[in-house]
């Protein structure tokens, strides 16, 4: 296979990028040459995991400046949903969800623990006062920030997720429970130490560490809208099968890095990159955008004119 100036590149409607070895580089022109070299590293390294040893060893071989060049940004697929309540199976690479979520009450078990603690971690980290509506989680402010960090999801990925209530409001079951639990106890006892843990699909179920200090103290992670919005966007990015990014050069910012950062807002680049490639844009809902009779309206422009999408995902809010 030949490298360089006779390959090609293209997003698919699927949020696939793929690479072929047909035509000249009729857009580089007018793309900016980073972003082209970008894409296209990011497209050797995808197909060289999935199509085996002879592309990796071309890619080595011909993209040498690509895989050596500063700034590399790197996000780890583990894996995806294959099946969901909303959506049922047979889901592939590409397809949208919806996932149910929803918070284990205190005393219950769940897959992850069998004494969930949570819900009175967060009322004391967020000074909640036990009282008539404790049942209704949504009346929580972590509840709203729990919210608000999902909504981000929808809105640069065809990841959408949409809470269910466990609980009435006389504290009985619903006989509903997400396809994401949230729940928490003491993992390690160390305050500052593990702060979650997730389990990949088809679960996706979160423990948050319910540790305190010694005096009763909980961390900042959990009682503070950055802290636990990232905490909880992170931990649910391994919940959609996503592992965590390293950065050359501590190059780049993303919320799937190995540790906690609250100085961004949830999603960054890399990670919307890697959800757009196994869940396709927030246009793949309602049937999707996969050919021309499909293909989303993105408004009208003339001969010099442009159309953006995606730049959301740079300034992630
Ligand atoms: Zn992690």
């Amino acid at each position: 296979m030949p490298c360089g100036p006779t390959w090609s590149w293209r997003v698919a409607g699927d949020g696939d990028l793929e690479i072929g070895a047909s035509q000249l580089l009729a857009t580089s022109a007018t793309e900016p040459i980073g972003m082209l070299m970008l894409t296209m590293r990011k497209a050797v390294r995808s197909l060289s995991r999935e199509r085996g040893l002879a592309l990796l060893a071309w890619a080595a071989a011909c993209s040498l400046f690509w895989l050596t060049a500063a700034n590399a940004l790197a996000y780890d697929i583990v894996n995806r949903w294959s099946a969901t309540q909303i959506d049922g199976g047979g889901l592939q690479r590409g397809d949208p969800v919806t996932l149910r979520w929803s918070i284990v009450p205190d005393g219950q078990s769940y897959s992850r623990s069998n004494n969930s603690e949570l819900v009175e971690f967060l009322d004391a980290a967020w000074g909640v006062r036990p009282g008539p509506r404790r049942f209704d989680f949504t009346s929580r402010p972590w509840w709203t920030v729990i919210d608000n960090a999902y909504a981000q999801y929808s809105r640069v990925s065809g990841v959408l997720l949409d809470y269910v209530p466990e609980l009435t409001l006389a504290g009985t079951s619903t006989g509903l429970f997400g396809d994401i639990r949230i729940g928490g106890e003491i993992i390690d006892g160390t305050p500052g130490g593990t702060l979650a843990d997730n389990t990949f699909p088809n679960s996706g179920d979160m423990r948050i560490d319910t540790s305190r200090g010694g005096d009763g103290s909980i961390g900042s992670y959990f009682r503070t809208e950055a802290g636990l919005r990232n905490l909880v966007i992170h931990e649910t990015g391994h919940g959609v099968g996503l592992g965590h990014t390293e950065f050359v050069n501590n190059s780049a910012k993303a919320v799937m890095e190995g540790g906690l950062r609250t100085d961004i807002w949830g999603l960054q680049f890399d990670d919307v990159y890697a959800l757009n490639r196994q869940y396709g844009d927030p246009r793949e809902r309602d049937g999707g955008n996969d050919n021309a009779i499909t293909a989303s309206f993105l408004g009208d422009f003339g001969t010099t004119g442009s159309s953006s999408i995606g730049v959301d995902a740079t300034a992630s809010a």
